[in-house]
């Protein structure tokens, strides 16, 4: 399926390697077998491609929205159309089951072709003066060239979440995919390739973060930094940013409470907490990191979720019927094993799981796990475990719950499960998250705003909120006689 060597590097409308051939290379995590080699890529080929995407931008900006959404609205065909092939390449490149790795390439296709249609749409303003010489437009215009920097977890669509709407605005484009997934970045712009996207308007260069991102960051042209990854390096970038004062877009980590509460269907909130906790084998940023349960249902919950768990089956994604797939790499598995160490050195019981998978295969596997009596002093119930374990707490009353689920530096994602309307109203309003889900786990939807508040980000991805980041609204003052 791959040659040893892939070619990664995608500027000006050409495919490369480095230079000097230096390479890196991506690993199957269920296997740890080599896939192929692909460029190591730096400065130089940063450099470049923003010139590319500079030179670029001045003809792409000028297209009408619906000459740009065409082109998206093409890709997004393309992407569907080749589902199952770029589906397989996700799986074995970031280890998520195949089903799992289907549904992302359809909503990252989805990006394209809801963008493909909101391109159209990017409204002004016509702003009624209180001064009868002047009329007063607001004319959006795209923000420049934008530097995107993407995560492993979700390989493609965290790509057509920010070059969507970024291309359907009229910017252009140079994307740094994460070490562990190019492939599928390289995917989507052989996609964009065939669907007639223009030289220049989307770049790709693979390879050393830190000197692609420098090079993002020194370079005036680049007016937008679009990230989603570790607050970490989402604060570095936001510093950085701060010399040529460009505009960043962040998505960052979470810690996301759930809270079932006494009027929740039990049974429903357990399928759906299993979804939100285990799916990409919890490496997402909104899964459930903390599970809080009414005291009155506790024992009754533990025990439909922990039924539900035993029939959850590990091993390669791309195997039929596997529901969890391998940790992305030793680091990964290392925090997993040492935060479920630390909550049992600090009194928590294992109801389920609590060790690395017995699998015939060499990735990082790790059983899905449920922690009961944890307290607010464990890891796991501050920092994101990014892994299948899911630490249970009870609680008494809806205030002890909301001030537990604010009680933290993280603002991505939060739920609740309850059947009750008065009370999914009321909760929801208090919560200190930008994304909250009432009996629903899976908030990321194109037409949606998806974003995170306090040290989870800045802006939206998704919906016209999105399109928003990449528009810069000049104000058009008109004097007249
Ligand atoms: P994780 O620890 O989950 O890999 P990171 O925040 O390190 O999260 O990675 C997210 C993306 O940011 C990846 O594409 C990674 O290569 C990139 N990245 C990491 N460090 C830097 C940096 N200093 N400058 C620019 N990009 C970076």
């Amino acid at each position: 399926m791959f040659d040893k060597l892939t070619k990664s590097i995608f500027i000006n409308g050409e495919w490369k390697n480095v230079d000097d051939q230096k390479t890196e290379t991506v690993y199957n995590p269920a296997t740890l077998e080599r896939i192929t080699e692909v460029a190591l890529g730096g400065a130089t080929e940063t450099d470049e491609a923003i010139k590319a995407a500079t030179n670029a931008f001045k003809e792409w900006s000028t297209m009408t929205g619906r000459e740009r959404g065409s082109i998206l609205y093409k890709a997004s065909q393309l992407m569907l159309e080749d589902a199952e092939r770029l589906a397989e390449i996700l799986t074995i490149e970031q280890g998520k089951p195949l089903a799992e790795a289907i549904g992302e390439i359809k909503i990252s296709a989805n990006y394209l072709l809801w963008y493909a249609e909101e391109a159209s749409r990017a409204y002004g303003e016509v702003i009624p003066s209180s001064n009868k010489s002047k009329r007063l437009l607001v004319i959006p215009q795209p923000v420049g060239v934008v530097g995107a920097i993407t995560p492993w977890n979700f390989p493609s669509s965290m790509i057509t979440r920010k070059i969507g709407p970024a291309l359907a605005a009229g910017c252009t484009v140079v994307l740094k995919p994460a070490s562990e997934t190019p492939l599928s970045a390289i995917e989507i712009m052989k996609v964009m390739e065939k669907a007639g996207i223009p030289a220049g308007v989307v770049n790709l260069v693979t390879g050393h973060a830190k000197a692609i991102g420098e090079s993002m960051l020194s370079n005036k042209e680049v007016r937008l930094i679009t990230f989603t990854g570790s607050t970490a390096v989402g604060k570095y970038l936001m510093r950085e940013s701060a010399e040529h004062v460009k505009k960043i877009s962040l998505e960052l980590g979470g810690h996301a409470p759930s809270g079932v509460f006494e009027d929740a269907d039990i049974d429903k909130a357990a399928t759906l907490v299993l979804g939100s906790k285990f799916r990409n084998a919890g490496q997402t940023c909104i899964c459930t990191n903390r599970l809080y349960v009414h005291e009155s249902i506790a024992e009754k919950f533990t025990a439909a979720l922990t039924e539900k768990v035993k029939q959850m089956k590990l091993g390669s994604g791309l195997e039929e019927g596997v529901d969890i797939g391998p940790l992305i790499n030793e680091k990964a598995s290392e925090k997993v094993k040492s935060h479920v160490e630390d909550a049992v050195n600090k009194g928590a019981r294992i109801v389920y799981g609590g060790d690395t998978a017995d699998c015939d295969l060499d990735g990082y596997f790790y059983n899905p796990t449920i922690l009961a009596n944890t307290t607010d002093n464990m890891l796991v119930m501050n920092e994101e475990t990014f892994g299948p374990v899911i630490p249970i707490q009870t609680f008494n009353n809806e205030d002890e719950v909301i001030n537990k689920a604010n009680d933290t530096d993280y603002g991505l994602a939060a739920y609740l499960f309850t059947e009750n309307t008065n009370r999914a109203v009321r909760v929801s309003e208090k919560l200190e998250y930008g994304i909250v889900g009432i009996n629903d786990v899976y908030p990321a939807i194109a037409e949606g705003p998806f974003g995170g508040i306090k040290q989870s980000g800045v802006g939206k991805e998704g919906g016209h909120h999105g399109m928003d980041e990449f528009l810069e609204k000049k104000f058009v003052s008109i004097g007249i006689e």
